[in-house]
């Protein structure tokens, strides 16, 4: 059952009086609006919202709000490979294969830079680099530097090396 469904019941708001809390906890990167609230997933990094007891992707309901009931079978996805942003325009529709693909791709970021590498480029961050100058400098996807800058693979990098001491 989708959120609207939920609504009809008269059990929930989810509808555009949402939009100015989902929007409270956006933050502006580059030309991404990326989440800073609760995350979910696989990767822990699908921005998720907690109402009367049930969890909601918060992508599906901007989604939603914006264009009209998601039909089925379909889940949101990102053109611009960072799956907690909310920049609607960053946003498609496609299949459940078509997100798994791209978790998929995702799942081998935490290979691709070295600790060195990782603390480099959260210098270069510090210094005021974009991600995107920064992915280009390493050669990698935007959101692997976002993962790695903030956090989300850098924990699995750690154990990599933890392992090999
Ligand atoms: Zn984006």
């Amino acid at each position: 059952m989708n959120w609207r469904s939920y609504a009809k019941q008269g059990k929930l708001r989810l509808d555009r009086s949402l939009i100015p809390y989902i929007a409270s906890k956006l933050i502006k990167v580059d030309d991404h609006w990326l989440w800073t609230g609760s995350l979910h997933g696989n990767h822990r990094d699908r921005p998720q919202i907690k109402i009367d007891g049930t969890n909601y992707y918060v992508a599906r309901i901007v989604w939603e709000v914006l264009y009209g009931p998601i039909p089925d079978g379909l889940e949101v996805c990102h053109k611009c490979d960072i799956p907690n942003c909310l920049e609607p325009r960053h946003m498609f529709l496609g299949t459940h294969k078509d997100n798994m693909f791209d978790s998929l791709k995702k799942g081998h970021y935490a290979c691709k830079l070295n600790i060195e590498q990782v603390e480099e480029a959260k210098k270069d961050k510090a210094n005021g680099m974009t991600y995107q100058r920064i992915a280009d400098k390493f050669g990698v996807g935007i959101s692997t530097i976002y993962n790695i800058i903030n956090g989300v693979t850098y924990l699995h990098l750690k154990e990599v090396s933890n392992d090999k001491q």
